[in-house]
C-alpha cells in the first residue's frame, strides 16, 4: 500500500518510521493533514529498546492504537527492580493512577511494525525502502527532501513542514547542520544477547525490568520478552570496554566475565541457553544544538539520545512526536505562529530530556542510595502539590507520567518545573555539560506555560494560550 513513488507535494513529510515518526505522522493524519512518511528499511526490522514506560498507555490511547498493541501479547511490565550499589529495591507502577498502571516489554521489530501499520491505517502515505538523501533549504527554510525509491528512482517531495525522525542517523542535526554534541560522561558501549529458559526473578514485580550494577564499571539489564526469551545487556563506558576486551581477548569473554561477576543475574541464567549472537552498539548520549527551525522539527533520537539506564528512549520518541504534531497542527491552523510553536517545542522537549538526564547522571554514581534519587526527583518535579510519599516524584518522572500529567483533563498540560538551582553535590559539568548547562527555569502555572502556550488535545490537537 502506498509503495508506489512518493507524491511531489505534501503538507507534512516525516523521515523515519520508528516510534517518533509514526506518532507524529499518525496524529497529524488524524487531524486531516496530508502526511507522507519515508522509511529507508523494510519493516519488520530489528531494533533495540524493548522496555517501555507506562506513559506509553496514554500515548497509545491518543493514537487510537491501544487495543492493537494490547492484542500483541507482550509481557506486561508491572515495575522495575534495582540491584544497585549494594541495595535491592523495586518500584511498582500500580500506584501511578488509572491511566498508566503498567507498560510492556516489546519485541521492537514487531512493535514498530504495528505502529507503522497503524499510521498507514490513519491515512499516512508510507513508503518503505525509501531513503531520504538530503533536505533542501531555500532562504533558510526547509522546503523539500530528495529520496531514492526501491526501484532506484530519484525524486523529491516538497512540504510545508518536515519531521526528521531518522533516529540516530540524525539526517538534519548530525548530517546537515552537524550540531550534535556528545555528553562525555555517557560515552558507553552496550553488548547484549537473548537467553531462553532463564529462571523467574525472585523479588521483582511481574514482568519487571531488572537492573544490576557492577562493582566497578557498568551494569546489566534483564528484560523478559513474550517469546520466552530474556534480553540481557551489559552497558559499560567505552574506555573500560576497550581495556577489558583487550585484556580478556574478545567481547564474548568480556560479557561472560561481567556476567560471572553479577551472581544474582548469573544464577537466573545457570540453565538457560543463548539463542542469539552478541550485538554491540555504542550508546553515546548526545543533544543537538537546536531541535527545530523554520519548516523542520527533529523528534526522538534525531534530536537527542539518553543513555538507556532508565529505558526512556521510546517515551521521549513518542512524546516528542506528539509535541511536534501539536506544534505543526497549531501552525497550520494559524493558532500559533511558527516562531511560537518552535519555541514551545524546543523548550518542552529539551526540558523533558534534561530532567531525565539529571536523574540518569545521578544513578551512575552508584554509591548514592535510593532515597537520594527520590529526594532529587522531588526537587525536579513540577507539581505544585508535592507528593505525599518520598518515592512518588521519582516514580512519576521515571515512568514518563510527569511529562504527560493531567491526562484526564481536557488539556494534556505541560507545565514544567523549574530547575531553579543546581542540585547539591551534583556538578553540571559532571554530566558532560552540553545540554544540562543551559537548563532554563521552567514555569509552574498556566500563566507561565512554555512560551505562553500549552498543549491541547480537544477540540483539536494543537497549542493554546491558557489566558485566552
Ligand atoms: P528509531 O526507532 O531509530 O527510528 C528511526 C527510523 O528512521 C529507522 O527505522 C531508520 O531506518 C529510519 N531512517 C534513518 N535514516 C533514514 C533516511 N535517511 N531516510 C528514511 N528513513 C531513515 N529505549 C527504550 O524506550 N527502552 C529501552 O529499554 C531501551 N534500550 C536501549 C538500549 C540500547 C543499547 C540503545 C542504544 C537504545 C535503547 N533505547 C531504549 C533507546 C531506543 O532504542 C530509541 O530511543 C528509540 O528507538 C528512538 O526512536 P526513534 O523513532 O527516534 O528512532
Amino acid at each position: 500500500m502506498h509503495d508506489e513513488r512518493p507524491v511531489p507535494e505534501t503538507d507534512v513529510l516525516v523521515i523515519g518510521g520508528g516510534p517518533a515518526g509514526t506518532t507524529a505522522a499518525a496524529l497529524l493524519a488524524r487531524e486531516g493533514f496530508a502526511v507522507t512518511l519515508l522509511e529507508k528499511a523494510r519493516f519488520p526490522r530489528y531494533h533495540i529498546g524493548e522496555s517501555l514506560l507506562p506513559s506509553l498507555l496514554p500515548l497509545l490511547d491518543l493514537l487510537g492504537a491501544r487495543q492493537s498493541i494490547e492484542d500483541r501479547g507482550y509481557v506486561r511490565k508491572q515495575g522495575a527492580y534495582y540491584d544497585w550499589g549494594g541495595q535491592q529495591w523495586h518500584l511498582t507502577f500500580d500506584g501511578i493512577g488509572p491511566d498508566a498502571p503498567y507498560s510492556f516489554q516489546v519485541v521492537r521489530a514487531d512493535f514498530d511494525h504495528a505502529l507503522l501499520d497503524h499510521a498507514r491505517a490513519q491515512g499516512v502515505r508510507v513508503h518503505e525502502e525509501t531513503a531520504v538523501r538530503t533536505v533542501d533549504f531555500h532562504d533558510g527554510r526547509a522546503r523539500s527532501a530528495a529520496w531514492t525509491s526501491p526501484d532506484g528512482h530519484e525524486g523529491s517531495t516538497s512540504f510545508r513542514h518536515l519531521v526528521d525522525a531518522s533516529g540516530r542517523a540524525g539526517l538534519l542535526t548530525a548530517r546537515h547542520f552537524r550540531t550534535r554534541r556528545f555528553h562525555d560522561a555517557f560515552r558507553n558501549v552496550a553488548t547484549w544477547t537473548y537467553w531462553q529458559g532463564a529462571e523467574p526473578a525472585p523479588g521483582a514485580p511481574e514482568g519487571a525490568i531488572r537492573l544490576h550494577s557492577l562493582p566497578d564499571h557498568g551494569w546489566f539489564w534483564a528484560i523478559p520478552l513474550h517469546d520466552g526469551t530474556l534480553s540481557v545487556g551489559l552497558v559499560t563506558d567505552k574506555h573500560s570496554f576497550a581495556r577489558s576486551r583487550h585484556e580478556l581477548g574478545s567481547t564474548e569473554a568480556l560479557y561472560a566475565d561481567r556476567l560471572a561477576r553479577t551472581p544474582a543475574l548469573a544464577r537466573l541464567l545457570a540453565d538457560a541457553v543463548r539463542t542469539a549472537g552478541l550485538r554491540v552498539e555504542s550508546d553515546y548520549s548526545y543533544t543537538a544544538e537546536r531541535f527545530c527551525g523554520p519548516g523542520w522539527f527533529a523528534a526522538g533520537d534525531a534530536a537527542c539520545f539518553l543513555d538507556p539506564l532508565l529505558s526512556t528512549g521510546v517515551h521521549l520518541a513518542m512524546y516528542s512526536g506528539l509535541l511536534a504534531a501539536a506544534s505543526i497542527a497549531a501552525t497550520l491552523h494559524d493558532d500559533a505562529t511558527e516562531t511560537e510553536a518552535t519555541a514551545f517545542y524546543q523548550g518542552a522537549y529539551r526540558h523533558a530530556y534534561e530532567r531525565l538526564l539529571v536523574l540518569v547522571g545521578a544513578f551512575y554514581d552508584i554509591h548514592q542510595g535510593r532515597d537520594a534519587h527520590f529526594r532529587r526527583a522531588q526537587r525536579l518535579s513540577h507539581r505544585d502539590q508535592k507528593p505525599l510519599r518520598l518515592h512518588e516524584s521519582f516514580l512519576n518522572i521515571v515512568t514518563g507520567v510527569e511529562d504527560l500529567h493531567d491526562t484526564r483533563g481536557d488539556a494534556l498540560t505541560h507545565l514544567f518545573t523549574a530547575l531553579r538551582e543546581p542540585l547539591p553535590g551534583h556538578s553540571r559539568a559532571g554530566l558532560g555539560g552540553h545540554g544540562a548547562s543551559r537548563m532554563t527555569p521552567w514555569p509552574t502555572t498556566p500563566a507561565q506555560s512554555v512560551g505562553g502556550l500549552r498543549l491541547t488535545l480537544r477540540p483539536r490537537l494543537g497549542l493554546h494560550r491558557p489566558d485566552h
